[in-house]
């Protein structure tokens, strides 16, 4: 999927990215130029270097990133990714995406995010513990359920986040340690999770690509959709879709990409995967194909749910779906998107598509801060009723507009950005 030699375009590429995605939507609304100053730039930048003590006695050193961009609307959000193309970059540049993320939402937090350069599948389960321990260490009061809520992302889950929760709450007074559940969000249920947590990225993603189908008078029974990622977002978001009754054809994940004409089972796929280090690869009743040709596949959705610059001016013009749903953070570069508007081939972006994972820790947030329990049902009736006020909101705008859905996007994040800081103004 991502070559090493290509890291390095792929993390400035998503900076360069979600820059020009705000700036040219803040050109379309005139946006005021002060305003554009502070939104061009993140709040605050922590970069930290922690030792870890690994299974065969030698002492490692990780670097760690927490990248906070505005917090006007409210406190930092955003996960935290393990993964080797984290640094600094990529951290502003998810952060911002974050920011607009919840701010299209209509949530009331800010945009954040971090993680570890690192590749989690040379460690053992016991030194990523240990990793993760002494990184929440390190971010020490840089996070905090009023201030920055991390939660998860790429390679990182719930019981990364029950980890980071038990270090924040061993390190503080013990006054305060019921009381900061929600300095976390994606815990695993008996350690305050929320119910729906898990699979609110996939049932949101699945949502807004419903929402378009009946916006477009498109029955989604046999309709063709490719995944790319078979994690928690490509997994669920395949999972709702199958129930609707389309057929799941490829699959790519970072080990390889397989395909099946008729359809490859989701659970199946699932089930294979977990037995086999997480790898698609091998699954019975599938071909193996070549990873440079699976954007090329005949399908009717593109469900890019793995990571950023995927989607790029070399695979854009062979893409056969009519839809493509961002699944993942920033994962179609620029010069594809210019592309794919000429071809008219619709992109649900990934600040609306991927945005119930946020809307879902916005939910446990809530329950944690109230001491309230809600049920699986209570969870996505609440999401979908969110999911579908957000569409509505952005197919509106880009219709009144005659823009696509992205531009659209940016333009209600960033107009709620033009008024709190009217409203506001600047200190002193
Ligand atoms: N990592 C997810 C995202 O990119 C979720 C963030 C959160 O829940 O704070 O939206």
């Amino acid at each position: 999927m991502i070559k090493s030699k290509e890291k390095k375009n792929q993390k400035q590429g998503m900076l360069e990215n979600v820059m020009t995605q705000f700036n040219q939507a803040a050109d379309l609304i005139d946006l005021n130029p002060n305003i554009r100053k502070i939104l061009e730039v993140t709040n605050n930048e922590l970069v930290v270097h922690f030792p870890v003590r690994m299974d065969n006695g030698e002492v490692e050193v990780f670097t760690g990133y927490r990248v906070q961009h505005n917090n006007s609307l409210g406190p930092y959000k955003g996960g935290l990714r393990y993964h080797p193309t984290v640094d600094i970059d990529a951290a502003r540049a998810l952060a911002m995406w974050m920011t607009w993320k919840t701010a299209l939402a209509g949530l009331p937090y800010g945009g954040a995010k971090g993680g570890i350069q690192l590749d989690p599948s040379k460690y053992s389960m016991a030194e990523l513990e240990r990793i993760t321990r002494r990184f929440t260490y390190a971010l020490g009061d840089n996070i905090g359920p009023e201030l920055d809520i991390p939660a998860p992302d790429v390679n990182t889950n719930a019981q990364t986040m029950a980890w980071i929760l038990d270090t924040y709450m061993s390190t503080k007074p013990p006054a305060a340690r019921s009381s900061n559940m929600h300095v976390v969000t994606g815990k695993p249920i008996g350690a305050g999770g929320s119910e729906g947590r898990d699979r609110a990225t996939g049932f949101g993603v699945f949502l807004t690509i419903k929402f378009w189908a009946e916006h477009k008078n498109i029955p989604l029974e046999n309709k063709r959709f490719i995944v790319q990622g078979f994690g928690n977002v490509g997994y669920w978001t395949s999972h709702f879709l199958e129930k609707e009754g389309a057929k799941l054809v490829a699959v790519q994940d970072a080990f390889g990409t397989i395909t099946n004409d008729e359809g490859l089972s989701v659970e199946d796929l699932f089930a294979y995967a977990k037995e086999n280090e997480g790898s698609i690869v091998g699954f019975p009743n599938s071909t193996p194909c070549d990873n440079a040709d699976f954007f090329a596949i005949d399908c009717d959705i593109c469900i890019p749910a793995a990571l950023g610059n995927q989607i790029t001016a070399e695979n854009a013009p062979l893409i056969k779906a009519k839809l493509i749903a961002e699944g993942a953070n920033g994962p179609t570069d620029v010069s594809a998107e210019m592309i794919l508007r000429e071809r008219n081939i619709d992109v649900i972006p990934d600040i609306l598509c991927n945005s119930g994972g946020v809307i879902g820790s916005y939910f446990e947030w809530l329950q944690n801060r109230n001491g309230e329990i809600w049920s699986l049902e209570e969870v996505l009736q609440k999401l979908e009723k969110k999911m579908r006020e957000n569409f509505e909101r952005v197919k509106n705008k880009a219709e009144a507009r005659s823009v696509d859905y992205r531009s659209a996007a940016f333009i209600i994040a960033i107009e709620r950005f033009e008024q709190v800081y009217t409203q506001r103004g600047i200190f002193p």
